[in-house]
């Protein structure tokens, strides 16, 4: 899963990229309202985290703009602490949850947790496909039970698969999802990772779809 960061306070940038990418996301930082807006109309993020103060546009104007263009992401807004008008007129606009500053960064998890499930339809933290398990909330993977050992970019690549069952899913669109934009993406390809991935659950749930891409299937 991958997110963008809109953050022009870089120290609290800085500390919140830290750790999401310790959950597992791959993150893009942005520092102000034009940029953002930039990368959101042309990447693809799986939830947005957005402050509202920014130089340059603000995060409503911002936020407004993409749901002009019926851009969907899930967005998450940062407000300040009495700011009840804030959340009100983003939540308005479009954004689809709201975190008051200051924070703690595991309620700021918990909510992009719970925006992800959402946006793939999916109610339970605990992903199932056929024997494979997948916790969203302790990102562990396992196999009829059995813990399983995933290296961080194969976690990536089999929660984005977890999260959209039985879809048929392109490399480019794994590509998108799985890397953020500073990231070496020529020398680790997707199938490479999804060779691994297949070795080590050692059960056939990633197919290859000829030409089109991989399906999530339960067999
Ligand atoms: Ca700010």
């Amino acid at each position: 899963m991958r997110l963008l960061l809109v953050e022009d306070d870089t120290e609290l940038s800085r500390q919140m990229r830290l750790v999401l990418e310790d959950a597992g996301y791959s993150v893009d930082c942005s520092f102000d309202g034009e940029d953002a807006l930039f990368l959101g109309e042309n990447e693809s993020y799986d939830v947005i985290i957005l402050d509202l103060g920014l130089p340059i546009m603000d995060g409503l104007s911002v936020l407004k703009k993409w749901r002009d263009q019926k851009i969907a992401v899930p967005v998450l807004i940062l407000t300040a602490r009495d700011g009840w008008s804030d959340k009100v007129a983003g939540l308005d606009v479009g954004a689809d949850d709201y975190v008051t500053k200051p924070f703690q960064v595991e309620e700021i998890l918990a909510r992009v947790r719970a925006l992800i499930r959402r946006a793939a339809g999916q109610a339970s933290p605990e992903l199932c496909c056929g024997a494979v398990s997948l916790n969203t909330n302790t990102s562990r993977v396992a196999v009829n039970g059995m813990p399983i050992k995933l290296t961080a970019q194969e976690y990536k690549l089999l929660s984005y698969m977890m999260h959209h069952p039985e879809k048929v899913i392109s490399r480019t669109e794994l590509t998108e999802h799985i890397y953020d934009q500073d990231f070496d993406r020529d020398s680790n390809t997707i199938e490479v990772f999804v060779t691994r991935i297949r070795r080590k659950l050692n059960v056939n749930v990633i197919k290859t779809v000829r030409g089109l891409g991989y399906q999530l299937i339960n067999e």
